[in-house]
């Protein structure tokens, strides 16, 4: 996985555990969704009853999975953590649910990726606590429902907008992660560093958190290659000469692209052009899935003014040609 990949692999899953805040009140930036959820939450409590179910939308590492954690501590419940991809069939589901405690947080990471007949079952579970445990095949089959324990579910999507529309409908109120400000990720990265004892200078800090690309996950991920140039390579000062220098050493550029990001940008340019192109020809010119092209890339290219979606596909602006240092086409750009 390149540096600045969103995702996160498995050793990183451990580390990110103990730079994960734990309350609300820790949560750094996102203001609009804090508040939202700090109602919700707040009134759940005052009834003494369980929360609506909530969605959280929005690109890899921006902190759904932690905003999950924080529900289920800030209400006091247990939390079962499961994903889309290990809902196979609806007996997966029906077995998660028939063993929820009552008043449980069921993280439903990548919640887009389950397997349809379950999404008839989580409808069905979502809105009536039950679930219908089919006995039998064929004609003689019949549904036997089955009580199941009051429970919150959260779901976590990258791609809201390919949700159906009524499992969508049964959250009563859906998150919008959106990239961070730098403000924010500059927090992050001073209090991932106090975590883990390093003593990183203020313009090393805002120089990790400026070529973030707006995702806490790549700043803390950032922070800790810096302090490994400046552990192995420097001193063991973390400044801003060490910080640009491990940077440059991982294919960060000045305003946080990565290795996937440049390809995308330079396919754009030089073979298409600048575009208009379409994401799957995008995608394919860099071996890439579609979707990884979608998900990861293109949303920060786009919020940096890089890439802009048209009806006719993708094209680049004036913008990226000044950055990628690649003299466009003559004649009128698109
Ligand atoms: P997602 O589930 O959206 O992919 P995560 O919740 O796993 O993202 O967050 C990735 C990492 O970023 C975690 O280690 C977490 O500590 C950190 N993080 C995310 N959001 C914040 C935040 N608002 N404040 C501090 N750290 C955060």
């Amino acid at each position: 996985r390149g540096i600045v990949s969103p995702g996160a692999d498995l050793e990183e899953r451990d580390l990110e555990g103990a730079l994960r805040p734990r309350l609300l009140a820790d949560f750094v930036g996102q203001d609009r969704v804090r508040e939202q959820l700090s109602l919700v939450l707040n009134g759940a409590r005052n009834r003494g009853r369980a929360p609506d179910h909530i969605l959280m939308s929005g690109g890899p590492g921006l902190g759904k999975t932690t905003l999950a954690m924080i529900v289920a501590a800030e209400l006091g419940a247990p939390l079962r953590i499961t994903s889309g991809p290990a809902i196979e069939r609806s007996g997966d589901l029906a077995a998660v649910l028939s063993t929820l405690q009552e008043g449980e947080v069921l993280f439903l990471d990548e919640i887009h990726r389950m397997a349809r007949p379950a999404e008839e079952m989580l409808y069905v579970a979502m809105e009536d606590f039950r679930v219908d445990v089919m006995v039998g095949k064929g004609p003689g089959a019949t549904a036997i429902p089955l009580d199941i324990a009051p429970f919150t579910l959260v779901g976590a999507t990258t791609r809201a907008g390919l949700l159906p529309a009524p499992l969508r409908d049964r959250f009563g109120f859906t998150a919008h992660m959106d990239f961070y400000a730098a403000a924010d990720l500059e927090l992050i990265v001073r209090r991932s560093a106090r975590l883990l004892g390093v003593e990183l200078e203020d313009d090393a800090a805002a120089e990790v958190a400026r070529r973030s690309r707006g995702t806490p996950r790549i700043a803390n991920r950032l922070l800790r290659r810096v302090r490994d140039y400046a552990e192995v390579r420097g001193d063991g000062r973390l400044d801003l000469r060490v910080a640009r220098a491990a940077l440059a050493l991982y294919e960060v550029d000045e305003r946080g692209l990565d290795r996937l990001d440049r390809a995308v940008l330079d396919a754009l340019l030089r073979r298409f052009r600048g575009g208009p192109v379409g994401l799957s020809t995008l995608a394919v010119s860099v071996g890439e899935e579609p979707e990884t092209v979608e998900v990861v890339a293109e949303p920060f290219l786009v919020r940096a003014g890089l890439i802009a979606r048209t009806p006719r596909g993708r094209v680049a602006t004036p913008e990226a040609w000044e950055h990628m240092g690649v003299e466009p086409p003559p004649g009128p750009t698109p």
